[in-house]
């Protein structure tokens, strides 16, 4: 376990060169120590890191990042100096030989840096004692984004968008895994979804870590890629897995509403309806913000299915809270809660808030929730009964019921009686009957 106590009251300079995309980075590392307790040191005085964010687009980049690391590690004598950016991944060794410079980091490999500086700082090691010895990680090639387009089943594919995250909520542990939010091109992504519906794919779902940040680092967007998606012959259905509510635009939600084959299927965290444990949890919204966009989707999508991913029982989370998360949730037109008991990660913010939850507290909340979750969904299924749906099937073994999902994922189960090898992979027309035996599906009339 990190022991964050060490960071507390250290100073830390930055001097970032290079692109916006480079700033942004910076400003990620700092919000990110600066949430462990190192402040940013002012004009003046010293500080105990250093943390110098490169660029090498050219040559002459390349000499002002030499000069200005020298020129932090000569004015912050006995500093920590750490080396990040584009110069740092192209030549850690050269880097690392310059006198100073404790540690070449790639830019996902935010969780060494608190490592290395856990490990200084809690040791006792200060600017007067730290004597610049080298404790240079090589860097890999962090930035690159391996593509995926997998298939789950004849059916389905799943296209990875995105990866990486720079939001740095205080529970979550994922930008230290994975780095920073990054993405291929909108043109490569259409090529793998042309593939995809080559290879028989009728539905592709969308996936990253934080899909409504695309576009970061092709200087494209979300709502760009979005509308070029729809145009891909053969794939009929596409699904976005997951959009923070903040990066769920206004437009956004109005093209889904008209496009060709964008489903009326949203997935949007919420993690809490207490504006106090949102704030907690550093999320980019308040409760007003994810009402309003509820109620957008329900305007233009009034028949849309809408998922919700919820935390309960997280550091912070008073019964009040909670209280305030329930009839928030409850007021809500939401189809599924996604219901996720915290669990603490060492290395996180989340674990310098005192209050905590013990485990009876929380299967008492997730169990709250999750009979919430039932009605409201039971509720939206029942709605749909007698209504005309079109369903995409999928394989079943012969004589067995078939499977699939309306536009706005009703699961349909199709008896085996009227079940028909023909209709894998086809949307065909059914009638909503009434729930199946577990009330797990509708079940399909033809
Ligand atoms: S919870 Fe989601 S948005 Fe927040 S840091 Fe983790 S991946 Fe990013």
């Amino acid at each position: 376990m990190i022991d964050f106590s060490a960071f507390q009251g250290k100073k830390a300079a930055y001097y970032t060169l290079g692109c916006k995309l480079n700033f942004s980075e910076t400003s990620t590392f700092g919000k990110m120590l600066a949430d462990m307790g190192v402040m940013t040191a002012q004009k003046g005085e010293t500080a105990d890191l250093c943390l110098i964010n490169t660029c090498s687009v050219t040559d002459v980049a390349d000499h002002k990042c030499r000069q200005a690391i020298n020129r932090m590690v000569r004015n912050n004598p006995g500093a920590f100096v750490v080396v990040t950016g584009c110069y740092a991944q192209l030549e850690p060794e050269r880097i690392s030989n310059i006198e100073g410079v404790d540690l070449v980091l790639g830019s996902n490999e935010k969780a060494n840096l608190v490592q290395f500086l856990s490990e200084k700082w809690a040791a006792g090691e200060t600017r007067e004692t730290h004597l610049h010895e080298h404790y240079s990680v090589k860097t890999k090639d962090i930035k690159t984004f391996a593509p995926s387009c997998s298939r789950g089943n004849r059916t389905r594919f799943f296209l990875k968008v995105q990866d990486g995250c720079d939001y740095f909520c205080t529970y979550c542990t994922i930008p230290f895994a994975r780095g920073f939010s990054r993405n291929p091109t909108i043109d490569s992504l259409v090529e793998q979804a042309r593939e995809a519906a080559a290879e028989g794919g009728r539905e592709i779902v969308l996936t990253g870590v934080n899909i409504g940040d695309f576009g970061k680092t092709t200087g494209e967007s979300f709502l760009n890629l979005v509308k070029r998606l729809d145009e891909v012959e053969g794939i009929e259905r596409f699904r976005i897995s997951s959009l923070e509510p903040d990066l769920a635009s206004d437009e956004l939600i109005d093209y889904c509403a008209h496009s060709r084959a964008f489903m009326p299927h949203f997935h949007i965290p919420l993690q809490s309806g207490s504006d106090t444990v949102l704030k907690l949890m550093h999320r980019h919204y308040d409760t007003q913000l994810f009402a309003d966009k509820i109620r957008r989707i329900k305007t233009v999508m009034p028949e849309a299915f809408i998922g919700v991913d919820v935390m309960v029982g997280c550091r912070g989370e008073t019964p009040e809270c909670f209280e305030e998360t329930y009839s928030f949730l409850k007021s809500l037109d939401v189809t599924q809660l996604h219901v996720f008991p915290y669990s603490e990660r060492p290395g996180t913010a989340a674990l310098k808030i005192d209050y905590k939850v013990d485990e009876i507290t929380k299967k008492e909340r997730s169990s709250r929730l999750l009979a919430l979750s039932d009605a409201k969904t039971q509720d939206f299924y029942s709605r749909h009964i007698g209504q005309k749906a079109k369903v995409l099937f999928e394989k079943a073994p012969r004589g067995k019921a078939m499977h699939g999902f309306t536009e706005n994922y009703i699961r349909v189960e199709l008896p085996p009686a009227e079940a028909k090898p023909e209709y894998d992979n086809k949307i065909i027309e059914v009638c909503l009957g009434d729930f199946n035996h577990d009330k797990t599906s509708l079940m399909g009339i033809i």
